[in-house]
């Protein structure tokens, strides 16, 4: 399948007539063809997400909301086949898609949709004198950048708040994995958005995506992705003074004292540890666990761990999938034989399933991969690796597992596993992440704003830190006695 741009209302093709290839991960074979678009298709979405603007930030925001909450009927309508376009698109079982992503997306619109209609803005009253308000404003064109991992949920939590609080965006999906991000743009069709409101641009980032971050009309710029990348987008931004938020790459910690209900808290923390084969950046990589109970949580996590299902995505019984490409799997593969280097034992994992079925076998799998003995300090548990590969590491007292905990460059969100509330209450005041779980993971209420700390990111994103981040706020002061 050809997939094309949505500029305008229209399904366009690339201007230059370029296109790459969709390759399925679980099969390594071609399944489609993305456009492969620059800066002069980022050219077109911005002139028509301008046009587009003054009438779509001047609609009533029942209208505007009217709007949103039919994309979400329609994502929800559409479920099956969504989940199934993103797992071929993305090797993921096709039940996580059913079951996450894909009704995620949907309450992304809905959850922004219906959080418009009863926003407050301040209002400060300075003696009787003056009044001053808040006046918030819709700041034009959003750029939308996106990576490939979660691909349709986390574009719509990019989307949905721009074009709730009365922006236009321009969407650049990762080109990894496009086909949800097309799929949307039918919907957009479908439900008769106005031409130009939304405006999805499929290409790759040096291109397409680094075109619409230096774009003089695009004021303000909401990224998720890689660490580097957002370095590079945020140095770039900052040269004509944009609104920027970058959700950034994790390491993040998953901390477990000697108190916790092992039998309780293991399916949790092995899913939190491989869920997406580990590829979502909240996952919780780095296991801390009180010495005392370490042997005995690590026979238990190894067993669990190789229980899980590895199989053709589409198989509804399927836990682990394919990673998301060759290129990606090398990398994973690489950081494997980096923790043997750097004198980690592997307790299970680190090579191919078998037994997978004839339709996946030339997929890019890995088996869930479990290392234990590497010092804190070194490059495996320093660095983002993205994939199925966690560590055990013991600590002996609350102090030593923070120290650990916080030795990284990254801060995005942890989890802790106690039954001793006060404990939980010290652990999560100190740590380093703009996230923490206690006894739960990924649990997640939309209200609440979201995002990391440290080398994970800028600005937090979520509930009313997205409203707000997407409007520029204004103060009106307004004499309130001028004959007294
Ligand atoms: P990348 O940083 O490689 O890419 C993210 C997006 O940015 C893609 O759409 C990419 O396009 C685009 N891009 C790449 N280079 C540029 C550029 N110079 N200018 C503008 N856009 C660019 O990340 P991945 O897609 O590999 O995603 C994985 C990373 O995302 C991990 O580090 C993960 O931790 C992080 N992540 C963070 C989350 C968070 O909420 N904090 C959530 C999910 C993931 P293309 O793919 O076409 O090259």
């Amino acid at each position: 399948m050809k997939l094309a741009n949505y500029i305008g209302g229209k399904f366009v093709a690339p201007v230059s007539g370029k296109y790459m290839d969709n390759v399925e991960p679980a099969t390594g074979s071609v399944y489609g063809h993305i456009p492969l678009s620059e800066a002069a298709d980022i050219d077109q979405a911005v002139a028509a997400a301008s046009e587009a603007f003054p009438a779509w930030s001047n609609l009533g925001l029942e209208e505007r909301s009217r709007y949103l909450l039919a994309i979400a009927d329609k994502i929800h309508e559409r479920l099956d086949r969504l989940a199934e376009a993103e797992s071929k698109d993305t090797g993921k079982p096709v039940t996580l898609a059913r079951t996450v992503d894909i009704p995620r997306a949907s309450a992304n619109f809905r959850f922004f949709a219906t959080a418009i209609l009863h926003e407050e803005t301040e209002a400060h009253q300075t003696g009787n004198r003056a009044l001053n308000f808040t006046l918030r404003q819709p700041r034009g064109v959003a750029g939308c950048i996106s990576p490939w991992n979660l691909p349709l949920y986390l574009f719509t939590w990019k989307i949905a708040p721009a074009l709730a609080t009365g922006n236009t965006v321009v969407g650049k999906p990762s080109e990894v994995t496009p086909a949800t991000a097309f799929m949307l743009a039918e919907i957009c069709e479908e439900v008769g958005l106005p031409p130009g409101v939304l405006n999805i641009v499929h290409g790759r980032g040096a291109e397409a995506g680094a075109a619409l971050v230096a774009h003089p009309k695009v004021p303000v710029i909401s990224f998720t992705g890689g660490t580097q990348t957002g370095a590079a987008i945020g140095s770039e931004a900052a040269k004509q003074f944009k609104k920027v938020s970058l959700e950034l790459g994790g390491k993040n910690p998953t901390l477990v004292f000697s108190d916790a209900d092992l039998d309780r808290v293991i399916p949790d923390i092995v899913r939190s540890a491989f869920a997406n084969q580990g590829q979502i950046c909240l996952c919780g990589s780095r296991i801390l666990v009180e010495a005392s109970t370490f042997d005995a949580f690590r026979d238990a996590f190894v067993k669990a761990t190789q229980n899980l299902r590895s199989g053709d995505p589409s198989d509804a019984s399927t836990q682990q999938g394919a990673l998301v490409s060759q290129e990606h799997l090398e990398k994973v593969r690489g950081y494997i034989a980096l923790a043997k280097e750097e004198g980690g034992s592997i307790l299970c994992g680190g090579n191919t399933p078998e037994g997978l079925p004839d339709r996946v076998k030339n997929g890019y799998f890995l088996e869930p991969t479990v290392v234990s003995g590497l010092d804190a300090s070194c490059r495996v548990m320093q660095e983002e690796i993205f994939g199925p590969v966690v560590t055990l590491t013991p600590f002996h007292s609350e102090e030593e597992a923070l120290a650990i905990a916080n030795d990284v460059p990254y801060g995005l969100a942890s989890s802790v596993w106690t039954r001793d509330l006060d404990r939980a209450h010290r652990v999560a005041a100190k740590i380093q992440s703009g996230i923490v779980w206690v006894n739960c993971w990924m649990l997640r209420d939309l209200r609440t704003p979201f995002g990391g700390t440290k080398a994970s990111g800028v600005g937090r994103e979520g509930g009313r830190e997205a409203l707000r981040f997407f409007t520029e706020p204004k103060n009106v002061c307004i004499q309130m006695n001028p004959e007294s």
